[in-house]
């Protein structure tokens, strides 16, 4: 398996409305080289708040999307074969330790169980990431952080994370914005008019009422800004919220009836 995306991303500008003390928060942490931990459903701001964060202390980011093969040789790095022989490559954790990067994995609870070997000792005061493969012993530099997601919706209830990792992070509970922030998001990612951004907020708040019950996974901030981006492009709404949050959200077809009334009466 190839090591996952490796070269840092600084982002320009990252546009982020925070919603409480996270941002303080984050700054303290870091301050005090503390691991974070982020958990919240899908599509609520995480990603988008760990970039804006490394632009704000100016640093580079490495993000490797987790996944039910993620090994710890995909973060540590591994021996590859070249036309002069074999030679050692950094994965993207490795490359974050060497230069005061920040290394968030994102849905961690997806990865391997054996990644959370390498990352506890760099969850303490030591600091360090041992390179079995190279004999080095790596002290991380200053900058250097740990985060990582997590969604602790009902699919990974079973899964959770062990007490002896979570309890070497500091935790940000993330969850849908309120109505009004939503919509402020949402027009400014997409362009869309403020009353129609609120129109789609309303839907959202309205279809998160369902979660519990018929829908999977309640809508996202990122589906209600998929559907504004088809609306702004010219799509009839309906059509739009169809596509992008009705056939998206489920396969049920009740569901989809219920979905269709609330869309029907907000939008
Ligand atoms: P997650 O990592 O939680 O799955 P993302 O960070 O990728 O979700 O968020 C999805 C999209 O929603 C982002 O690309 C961004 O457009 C938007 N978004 C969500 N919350 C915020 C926020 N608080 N500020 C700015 N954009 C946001």
């Amino acid at each position: 398996m190839n090591a996952p995306a490796s070269s840092p991303v600084v982002s320009p500008g990252r546009y982020y409305q925070p919603q409480g003390s996270e941002v303080d928060l984050f700054l303290h942490a870091s301050q005090n080289r503390l691991p974070v931990l982020i958990k919240g459903p899908t599509g609520c701001g995480k990603t988008r708040f760990v970039e804006h964060m490394a632009e704000r202390l100016q640093r580079p980011l490495y993000t490797v999307a987790c996944h039910d093969d993620l090994t710890a040789a995909d973060l540590i790095g591994r021996f590859l074969i070249g036309k002069d022989g074999t030679f050692w490559q950094d994965g993207p954790l490795t490359r974050a330790v060497r230069e005061g990067a920040i290394c968030y994995l994102d849905e961690v609870i997806e990865a391997r169980k054996d990644t959370t070997v390498v990352i506890h000792p760099l969850t303490d005061d030591r600091r360090i990431l041992p390179l079995d493969g190279t004999g080095e012993q790596l002290q991380a530099a200053p900058g250097f952080m740990l985060v990582m997601s997590y969604n602790p919706g009902y699919r990974n209830l079973m899964k959770g994370l062990k007490p002896s990792t979570r309890q070497r992070f500091v935790s940000i509970g993330f969850d849908y914005p309120d109505e009004i922030t939503e919509a402020g998001i949402i027009a400014h990612e997409s362009g869309i008019k403020p009353e129609q951004a609120h129109s789609l907020s309303r839907i959202a708040a309205a279809l998160r009422q369902l979660r519990d019950t018929d829908l999977e996974e309640a809508p996202s901030t990122r589906l209600l800004i998929h559907c504004a981006h088809l609306m702004v492009s010219g799509l009839p709404a309906n059509i739009a919220a169809e596509a992008a949050l009705t056939q998206t959200l489920t396969d049920e077809p009740a569901t989809q009836a219920a979905i269709r009334d609330v869309i029907r009466a907000l939008l």
